[in-house]
């Protein structure tokens, strides 16, 4: 591509054309530069390559061609300045904390986040002094109050799993900012096809690229989205010292992933949408989780917040655990598995495997009930999907 104004683009043509530099062969599709290292014309272009006086790729844990176009892409679709592409999600979320923390900073998140992110706050970050405050995630005045002098993060999802609670961006990065705190938005679940936590007033912008972004249950990876400053340097300083860099072959598969995500995520939403509407007047139904229902209590924030409502839809089955896991059971296209954001459904059993390590108390507290199933609603015809699950529901 020569150099264009990217940003006077629509969204699906920076997500299909960002990013690649065209080389000499005239190649159309983005190459894979499949090489650990990079060979200089001289000792002086060496020397000055690591010195950092002259631009350019010395080794691909610092930098490679295909993991920049993803990055470069990724970074306009989000809106943001710069992005730092990733081995995984976790990966994204624990080098923002080592770039922007130090022993004695304190952390509040909301407490429906994804596990392994508790996991790391609470049992690792931890061991270096960081402490972490756990709030509800709609609990505005609970953000608040849990905010030290020493907090330095806010961190969330929305909408969260797997009960889709939705967070107002605007309030938390107004609340962060006045506390000289920056918003950390993981956008898994909307990808930015469907939200764009900057343009909303967050500062930082996390993904699993595992899940939408590449949308076919392919490849791990992550990144992470924001100003040169915050992201450019202090998160891709760690990257490159510490290591947990995106291979060049991932990020070709998520630069595939990108060229279809605004089309997939509006798709995904319209199954979803079909099947929560099913399931809501389902009489075995109890109630179900889904931003694009009316009787959801944040379904006007979704509305206003998103362009869609996602593919995740939950619902609780009456009867409680036997039930649902016999309305899992009685499935025969559904895939049987916590993962999410793939052209295949699955459906899962969180009491028993996401909060499977939670006590029971914490499960109510966090509104885990027994009968509670997780749908990540795939591209397979609707009525499909519908058929599989009524053959368990109709059985109860
Ligand atoms: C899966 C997931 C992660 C972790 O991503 P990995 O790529 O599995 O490391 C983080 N946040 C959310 C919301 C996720 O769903």
């Amino acid at each position: 591509m020569g150099e264009q104004n990217y940003g006077d683009w629509g969204f699906s043509t920076q997500a299909v054309r960002v990013g690649h530099h065209r080389t000499p062969e005239g190649e159309h599709a983005e190459p894979i530069f499949p090489t650990s290292s990079f060979v200089f014309r001289s000792a002086a272009e060496a020397a000055a390559r690591f010195s950092g006086d002259e631009p350019g790729n010395i080794y691909s844990r610092f930098t490679n061609p295909t993991v920049r176009t993803f990055e470069e892409r990724l970074a306009v679709l989000e809106g943001g300045e710069c992005c730092v592409a990733t081995a995984s999600g976790m990966s994204a979320i624990m080098s923002t904390c080592i770039g922007l923390l130090q022993t004695g900073d304190h952390i509040v998140s909301s407490q429906s986040v994804f596990g392994s992110t508790t996991m790391l706050f609470n049992k690792y970050l931890t061991r270096f002094g960081i402490e972490t405050s756990f709030v509800d995630l709609n609990d505005l005045q609970a953000w608040e109050a849990a905010l030290r002098p020493e907090t330095k993060l806010l961190f969330l999802e929305t909408p969260s799993n797997p009960l889709t609670d939705v967070a107002d961006i605007t309030h938390l990065s107004e609340l962060a900012h006045a506390r000289d705190c920056l918003l950390v938005v993981d956008n898994c679940f909307c990808t930015p096809a469907l939200q764009q936590p900057l343009k909303l007033g967050a500062d930082i912008v996390i993904h699993s690229a595992t899940k939408f972004l590449d949308g076919q249950g392919r490849c791990v990876g992550g990144a992470v989205v924001g100003s040169q400053e915050v992201v450019g340097d202090a998160v891709f300083g760690v990257l490159r010292t510490a290591g947990p860099t995106m291979s060049p072959f991932n990020a070709w598969v998520f630069l595939k992933g990108l060229e279809t995500l605004e089309l997939r995520m509006h798709a995904h939403s319209r199954n979803a949408q079909v099947l929560a509407e099913w399931l809501e007047q389902h009489p075995q139904v109890e109630h179900v989780y889904f931003p694009g229902l009316a009787s959801h209590p944040q379904h006007t924030l979704a509305m206003k917040q998103q362009r869609a409502p996602g593919s995740i839809v939950s619902f609780n089955v009456k009867g409680g655990q036997p039930a649902a896991w016999t309305v899992i059971d009685s499935t025969r296209v559904l895939s049987i598995t916590a993962n999410l954001g793939d052209t295949k459904t699955t459906i899962t059993h969180p009491a028993t495997t996401t909060h499977g390590r939670l006590t029971p108390e914490e499960r109510t507290q966090a509104g885990i009930q027994n009968g509670l199933v997780r749908i990540a609603v795939g591209l397979e015809n609707v009525e499909d999907i519908k058929n599989d699950l009524a053959r368990g529901l109709d059985s109860l």
